[in-house]
């Protein structure tokens, strides 16, 4: 086995993996597997019942919130949202801190007024200060992205918004802290970084923001339709549901996402402060305050490539995998999501630390 850091698809629990394994072919004794079976037979529609009503419970989403199971990923989503939602005053507001809300926020200029509440920034290493957003009172909705996967910059507050509604992208810190659900219009969050494998995205979504859809929004991504018809109106991801569900069994059964959040801390803890004891060989470009716990990029030397690859191998070699950082930003990135265990970053900080010493004698 190899320690897989990934930023998604992720490493999973192992303990997940072997249940999933073991019912195989033979799914509590139905002598089939759940790939084979009716997404329509009780045995599937328990497990989808299931997923969402774990969703519910470890996320603490009040009643009066749908959650929704969609494909289309992360992405899909970019366009969903607004489809069923922008309309409602044909312009939304966008609060672009990386990769994937700059992406958000190109297209939903497809759809209508899509504003940013602060320029562009040139690097994605901060979060401007709220006294500096401007909001627009008329917009249907305020988005941002809590985690961004590829910068490493991840919010440590809620946006205050007068009332306008929140819509976030939570893909790469989903159930990784507890979030009052209820300061929320719409949540979403594509399940291969944090909770599955890829080709489920969970959306926990009020009730009163449903049912203002734009006349062309395809069905399948009409939250109303697929609310009406709990996430079954289609043929659902039903072996990819399955899996999710089980990870959130294993949540459970790891004190839920308060047990995640501790973990997260001391985790990302530990490899921030390899990397500010390093004397500038690790530099992390990222704020401290919005330094993610998720997704943690840096560079080695001041970005010396060779060095940054030697490191790569090195890792790779002592099992050790997918540390290399995104193609847009280049370095190291380490994600240290759910499955990823103190006893695995305490090998990362040691690697890291026995090669930055290793360097500073040679
Ligand atoms: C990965 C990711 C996405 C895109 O997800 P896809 O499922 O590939 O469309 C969107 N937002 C965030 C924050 C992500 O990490």
């Amino acid at each position: 086995m190899v320690i897989n850091f990934a930023a998604g698809p992720a490493k999973l629990p192992e303990e997940v993996l072997k249940e999933v394994q073991q019912e195989l072919t033979d799914y509590n004794n139905t002598g089939m597997s759940i790939m084979e079976m009716s997404h329509r037979g009780s045995v599937y529609l328990k497990i989808n019942e299931d997923a969402m009503k774990s969703c519910r419970e470890l996320l603490k989403v009040p009643e009066n919130y749908k959650i929704l199971l969609m494909q289309g990923g992360g992405s899909g989503q970019f366009a969903a949202v607004c489809m069923n939602l922008m309309g409602k005053t044909g312009s939304a507001d966008y609060a672009v801190t990386g990769t994937w809300s700059w992406k958000a926020y190109k297209e939903a200029q497809k759809y209508g007024n899509a504003n940013l509440v602060f320029p562009k920034p040139e690097n994605f290493t901060t979060i401007p200060p709220q006294n500096e957003w401007k909001l627009n009172p008329n917009a249907s909705y305020l988005y941002y992205c809590d985690n961004e996967t590829v910068d490493g910059v991840e919010f440590n507050f809620v946006p205050e918004t007068n009332g306008i509604p929140l819509v976030c992208d939570m893909s790469s810190n989903f159930m990784s802290r507890s979030i009052d659900v209820s300061k929320f219009g719409l949540i979403f969050a594509g399940a291969q970084k944090n909770v599955g494998p890829a080709g489920v995205t969970v959306i926990i979504v009020r009730e009163d923001m449903i049912g203002n859809a734009m006349k062309i929004t395809p069905s399948v991504f009409d939250y109303m339709d697929v609310a009406k018809n709990n996430s079954v109106s289609n043929t659902p991801p039903t072996f990819i549901i399955y899996i999710m569900s089980r990870v959130f069994e294993w949540l459970k059964r790891n004190d839920g996402v308060e047990g995640m959040s501790k973990l997260a801390q001391k985790k990302s803890q530990l490899i921030y402060g390899t990397i500010n004891k390093s004397n500038g060989f690790y530099t992390c470009p990222v704020d401290e305050q919005y330094r993610s716990r998720m997704n943690l990029p840096f560079r080695i030397s001041g970005g010396d490539e060779a060095l940054e690859k030697e490191f790569l191998q090195k890792a790779e070699k002592a099992g050790m995998v997918q540390l290399k950082g995104h193609r847009s930003v280049g370095g190291i990135r380490a994600s240290l999501y759910n499955a990823i265990s103190f006893e695995n970053t305490e090998t990362l900080n040691k690697f890291m630390n026995e090669f930055y010493e290793g360097k500073k004698l040679s």
